[in-house]
């Protein structure tokens, strides 16, 4: 069922129980996320949910409506403008058997493995036997590039795309949507497919998490896709559901980090230049190629931004409460930028030509990161593998872990 505000069917007599402080919709009982104010108009005290307020008011004053919708089989097809991998292609039949057995699974798969597709083919085996089917991220940036990926390929599906303000809606069998958006969904879909599964929001979300097995139908099966799996995923997959793979689509390693020591909070504190980070940047623009160079926090991020602009021409600095955010990666995908500073924002989504990249103050960074931020390169054809530089103070178990699991991805094996 879907919860709608112009539903025909009352799906409770309040979206919130003000009493106990519940919100029926996302399940939100957390005080602090409920605000309560004098309803003039009512002359009466409201209660609502702040946590799913970009869905639309959930309140102790209004019922939460619902509709039913009925399962619809369709001659689904696709095209894709090259083949799967052999490797891609057993993965895709795991992923299809899954969904036929209505099992959970994983896919463990090394960044740039051409995930999206390798879903394809279950995607089309659950449309065409009336399953419905929700491709899910926590990003927003992911889910309109997957609608374009999804909608280029199924041509004569019709697919909802829906994240905070935007709705194109069709019959909500085929759905592409943030996490966010399955609040709105009770035992709907019987295959989730999740991408970026460990990012925020969803990651330490477990009102979120807990929106993906509410949506799902009882025998639905959840397809998690991730480079950097955690303990939790595997324990809710099971260990036998999770599918490797260790190589990207064009079939070459993996750029290894190179260390370099040196303390760039440092140099900023005393005024000085960073100059292993000069000499880098000086290198990489020597070669002809661009860099993204990932500072752990805003405020340091703020500091080094003009230290490096002044340095270097076209350069420009990234961060997630810049408005220009998205006008700035694209100068960065157009060429016109060779140089970008960014926090941990741009680690996981974004593609750009002939890249190297330094992260400073490596030691700051969780492997996790690392390990997403070192898959920002190389992921072309034409440029299959790419330089990757931390720039750090100390060796940290995390870096150390980084590299390790990319030694592991290079000769086919994997830590689960
Ligand atoms: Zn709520």
């Amino acid at each position: 069922m879907i919860l709608k505000s112009n539903g025909n069917i009352q799906y409770k007599p309040s979206g919130v129980d003000a009493q106990k402080m519940h919100c029926f919709r996302c399940s939100n009982r957390d005080r602090s996320l409920f605000h309560t104010f004098l309803d003039t108009y009512l002359n009466k005290r409201v209660t609502y949910c702040l946590n799913c307020i970009n869905l639309g008011r959930s309140d102790s004053a209004r019922p939460l409506m619902m509709i039913d919708s009925k399962r619809t089989k369709e001659a689904c097809s696709y095209h894709l403008d090259f083949s799967l991998s052999e490797v891609q292609q057993s993965a895709s039949k795991r992923i299809v058997e899954a969904v036929k057995q209505g099992t959970h699974i994983l896919l463990y798969a090394v960044t740039g493995a051409g995930k999206t597709e390798i879903t394809f083919e279950a995607i089309k085996y659950a449309r065409n036997s009336g399953k419905r089917v929700a491709f899910v991220s926590p990003r927003i940036d992911v889910v309109k590039e997957i609608h374009l990926r999804l909608t280029a390929a199924f041509k004569n599906s019709e697919i909802d795309l829906m994240y905070s303000g935007v709705k194109v809606e069709y019959t909500h069998s085929f759905t592409v949507c943030t996490a966010h958006q399955l609040y709105n969904y009770i035992d709907h879909f019987d295959v989730i497919i999740v991408d970026e599964y460990d990012a925020f929001p969803l990651q330490g979300n477990p009102q979120l998490l807990n929106a993906i097995d509410r949506a799902l139908s009882k025998s639905g099966s959840v397809v998690i896709m991730t480079a950097t799996p955690t303990k939790k995923m595997i324990r809710y997959v099971g260990r036998e559901n999770v599918v490797s793979i260790t190589r990207r689509y064009h079939g070459k390693d993996l750029a290894v980090p190179n260390v370099i020591y040196t303390d760039i909070n440092k140099a900023l504190e005393k005024r000085k230049t960073p100059v292993k980070l000069f000499d880098l940047i000086r290198k990489i623009q020597g070669d002809k190629r661009r860099v993204l160079v990932f500072v752990p926090r805003i405020s340091m991020l703020k500091q080094l931004a003009p230290v490096v602009e002044k340095a270097f021409e076209n350069t420009a600095s990234v961060y997630s409460a810049d408005a220009e955010r998205y006008g700035k990666v694209e100068m960065m995908r157009q060429d016109d930028t060779d140089v970008l500073l960014t926090t941990t924002i741009l680690e996981r989504g974004v593609t750009f030509n002939r890249l190297d990249v330094i992260v400073v103050q490596a030691d700051e960074f969780k492997s996790d990161s690392l390990i997403q931020i070192c898959g920002r390169v190389g992921r072309k054809t034409t440029d299959p593998v790419g330089n990757i530089y931390f720039l750090s103070s100390c060796h940290t178990g995390d870096i150390r872990k980084t590299i390790k699991v990319i030694r592991q991805f290079n000769r086919g094996k994997t830590s689960v």
